[in-house]
């Protein structure tokens, strides 16, 4: 089957077809490095990690570029610097602010499965114009002057909107339109209200590079035109990519107008063939933010739930669909990957995908669909529903190597499993297993106050034992954890 994409440009599902198949490009706007990471922000981070996995599969792992900037120059990050290290030099608590925020990001976000992107640029290293020849910032601002898309006023440098006759098409937003609505009052010093910023003076105690234009600092949208192109811009001077990628309240007007520099600077039809956009995250029906209080970051769920559990859960809903996290949510899937892990974990994975799934994530992403398939080729299901019979060892050898394409990981070996099973519940699944047994004898020589003496302990655990009988008609005890 063919890996069909939904893009934002031309809404349309249509057939992903690399410019050039022996390196597929990718760019995914990464965080802005002032603050904890919150779980909205891990939604593009899972989601298009596991695009990247999947185009590793497809196309060859070493035949995949991914780039996932970071942002860490913004006012947000100034203020901050200035805040908790008052007594510090601007440059130096900048630094300490986006060094420290910067290494949580990383570890939270491997704690959830994701690989690292073949290159994470930081913004700062692209402003002015560098030793190894790659991008940068001044320049590309440069060529847009250069070429009639942009000018100087008021101590800035702008983007002059009515130069591209096609401004707004990614956002549907048309010129005429927005003049009519802006509420907002019109820089003086703008030709046109939706002109944006290039580069801004700073004063002194704002971070600021020296430029043609003064000492100043970059506006937001033009370090993602400048890190993609330093990494996936084409040796053949081919400056167009395969997919860009972010959360969808980036499409205006960051994405809008990283299309206008990119596609303005390099004379080209379009910036990328594919923009990929995911759904909002709320929390519990109510939109996230810090004054409700509902305000969950990366960290603080990490501290209570496994990354896979955080994963699987993200995983759940089809990317482009608003998600709602709840509590209920991230029960269920722990419950549905201790199942997972029970099954498969003493089992080497197989060197096939399960077709099926497969398909389902081709068919833009449908991580949804897909999971619903591991749990038909699950055997717990299999076995709640007497068709054991059916169960052939190679459905659980699939299943392993399926869902480690989705989630990152599966535990590999038995001491993997205990390890990790006791990471998943919190409780050492070898263990409960032995007690299993050790009741099971009891019970076979009518031990009874021993073998209830066992599963009260075990309850007091919270391990719930289940008896029941397997596909032959034996008796065979389950557990699972009490909620
Ligand atoms: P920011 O650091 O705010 O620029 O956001 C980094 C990434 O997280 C962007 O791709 C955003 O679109 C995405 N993002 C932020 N908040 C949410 C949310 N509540 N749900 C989904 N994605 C989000
Ligand atoms: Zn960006």
């Amino acid at each position: 089957m063919e890996l069909r994409l939904y893009d934002t440009l031309t809404k349309e599902k249509r057939a992903f077809t690399p410019i050039d198949p022996s390196n597929v490009r990718m760019y995914v706007c990464g965080p802005t490095v002032y603050d904890f990471a919150h779980i909205g922000n891990a939604r593009p981070v899972i989601v298009f990690d596991v695009l990247f996995r999947l185009l590793r599969h497809r196309y060859g792992a070493d035949h995949v570029t991914y780039v996932r900037n970071i942002t860490d120059v913004d006012d947000k990050i100034n203020d901050r610097a200035a805040r908790d290290f008052p007594g510090l030099p601007l440059n130096e608590a900048i630094r300490k602010v986006t060094e420290k925020t910067a290494d949580q990001f990383q570890a939270d976000v491997a704690a959830l499965g994701c690989l690292p992107p073949t290159h994470q640029p930081r913004a700062t290293e692209f402003v002015l114009p560098r030793a190894d020849g790659r991008a940068d910032m001044v320049t590309l601002i440069r060529q847009l002057i250069a070429r009639g898309h942009a000018y100087e006023a008021g101590g800035e440098v702008l983007f002059d909107v009515q130069s591209m006759p096609d401004y707004g098409a990614l956002s549907g937003r048309r010129l005429d339109e927005q003049k009519a609505g802006a509420r907002v009052a019109v820089d003086a010093h703008k030709r046109n209200p939706a002109d944006f910023v290039l580069w801004k003076l700073s004063s002194e105690n704002e971070p600021g590079w020296d430029s043609p234009w003064g000492r100043g600092r970059p506006g937001w949208h033009i370090e993602c035109s400048a890190m993609s192109a330093a990494y996936l811009g084409g040796e053949r001077g081919d400056e167009v990519f395969d997919i860009h990628g972010g959360g969808l309240d980036l499409i205006f007007p960051h994405h809008e107008n990283e299309i206008a520099q990119s596609r303005c600077a390099h004379g080209t039809h379009a910036m990328a063939n594919y923009w990929m956009h995911n759904g909002f995250l709320q929390v519990e029906g109510e939109k996230m933010s810090k004054s409700l209080g509902n305000f969950v970051t990366i960290n603080d769920l990490l501290r209570d739930w496994p990354g896979e559990v955080v994963r699987l859960n993200m995983l759940k809903t089809h990317y482009r669909s608003p998600i709602d996290w709840t509590l209920k949510g991230l029960e269920e899937s722990r419950r549905v990957l201790d199942d997972w892990y029970k099954d498969v974990a003493d089992i080497e994975p197989s060197d096939d995908i399960d077709p099926e799934f497969l398909d389902a994530l081709l068919d833009d992403l449908n991580t949804h669909k897909a999971i619903t398939r591991l749990h038909q080729i699950s055997p717990t299901l299999r076995l709640s529903e007497g068709r054991l019979d059916d169960w052939s060892g190679d459905a659980a050898r699939r299943h392993k190597k399926s869902a480690a394409l989705l989630l990152g990981l599966l535990p590999q070996t038995a001491a993997e499993r205990t390890e990790r099973g006791r990471s998943l519940t919190g409780i050492d699944t070898a263990r409960i297993d032995q007690s299993i047994n050790d009741r099971a004898a009891a019970r076979a020589r009518k031990d009874f106050k021993e073998s209830d003496r066992i599963r009260d302990e075990l309850a007091a655990m919270g391990v719930v034992l289940k008896d029941g009988k397997d596909a032959d008609g034996k008796p065979k005890t389950t557990w699972e954890i009490a909620r």
